[in-house]
Formats: structure tokens, C-alpha cells, sequence
């Protein structure tokens, strides 16, 4: 099955309550030796977002690199290229959601001098262009600004997509529903 329909379908079930069963404790034996995850995921680290949850996976199946607004610095984009050249995911897929916080914040030019402030330097250039009050529109913009930024900035990832050997695609989760969109 294509990945991105593979993962389409676990969300599915996610919204549907109809879980596949897991033994992820046989799960987690069977990947001692090594991991095959289908796809690259770059989540926000919204605790409400959980991407196995969300997408019906279990243990091996999906690499995660979290931040709060999924942004990216040269440390994740380090990680996406793990994910993408060295365990040869064929998907890469950079996941924002509603009422994002960090996006959110940065609609607001909220300012702390403090850590935080490196993420939501990285979503100003978006709200510039969106305008501050619109939070679900930013949130959308965030995502395709992320993905292009990816792959404008990872050779291996323009390679891999050159190469026709991975799709990388924006999605959208609802907390309200369960379900995520494809942002085109
Ligand atoms: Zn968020």
C-alpha cells in the first residue's frame, strides 16, 4: 500500500475507534534487531498530538523529530535526514494542528526572552505574510513554510525527491474531529 494511504487509513481508525491490536510487546522484540519505519514525521510537541495515536501505529513504524510549532533547526533537519536517507523512509510528512500553541504565540509577537523565543522566530516570517489574526490560517502557512523550508534547505531530501523516491506532504489535525487534512 502507498504510505501515504497507509497512514490515512490508521487515522481512519483512529477517528472510527476501530484500532487495529498491537502486541507491542512482540513489536518491540521484533525491532531489537533493527527499525523500518514507513514514514518521517516532523510533529509540534503538543501532548495532544500523538502521532502514534492518531495515525493507529505501533512500535518501529513511524520516526518522530517533535518541536513545539513543528520547526525545524539543523539538528532536526539532522534527524529528517536520518529518517529519510539512512532508514529510507518514503514519506516524509511535516504535521501542525489546531489551535497550536506555539503559533498561537507567535501571532500574539508574544516575546520572553527566553529559549522559546528561537521558536517563534522560526514562525514570524509566516505570520508576516498571513497577518497576525488569523491563528488557523498561520498554523496552515506553518506547515508548507516548514516543508518548503526542508526541502529548499536538506540536499538529501531534494535527492530523494529528484530521485522520485520520496513524497513529502503537509497535513492538518483536528483536535476536534481526529482527523488530519492534507494541506495542498
Ligand atoms: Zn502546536
Amino acid at each position: 500500500m502507498d504510505e501515504l494511504a497507509k497512514l490515512l487509513e490508521g487515522n481512519k481508525r483512529f477517528v472510527n475507534r476501530e484500532f487495529k491490536s498491537k502486541d507491542l510487546s512482540a513489536q518491540r522484540s521484533e525491532t531489537i534487531s533493527g527499525q523500518h519505519p514507513f514514514v518521517t514525521i516532523v510533529s509540534c510537541s503538543d501532548s495532544r498530538v500523538v502521532p502514534e495515536y492518531i495515525f493507529d501505529a505501533g512500535i518501529g513504524e513511524l520516526f518522530i523529530i517533535r518541536a513545539a510549532g513543528n520547526v525545524v533547526d539543523s539538528c532536526a533537519l539532522g534527524s529528517i535526514e536520518y529518517g529519510v536517507g539512512h532508514l529510507h523512509t518514503p514519506l516524509l510528512v511535516v504535521l501542525g494542528h489546531e489551535k497550536c500553541g506555539a503559533v498561537t504565540a507567535a501571532c500574539k509577537m508574544l516575546c520572553e526572552n527566553n529559549h522559546i523565543d528561537s521558536v517563534l522566530e522560526k514562525i514570524k516570517p509566516v505570520v508576516g505574510k498571513t497577518g497576525p489574526s488569523d491563528v488557523e490560517k498561520t498554523i496552515e502557512e506553518n506547515v508548507r513554510w516548514v516543508k518548503d523550508c526542508i526541502e529548499n534547505s536538506s540536499k538529501v531530501v531534494k535527492e530523494k525527491v529528484a530521485e522520485g523516491k520520496l513524497t513529502v506532504v503537509g497535513l492538518k489535525y483536528s483536535l476536534t474531529t481526529g482527523k488530519v487534512e492534507i494541506l495542498k
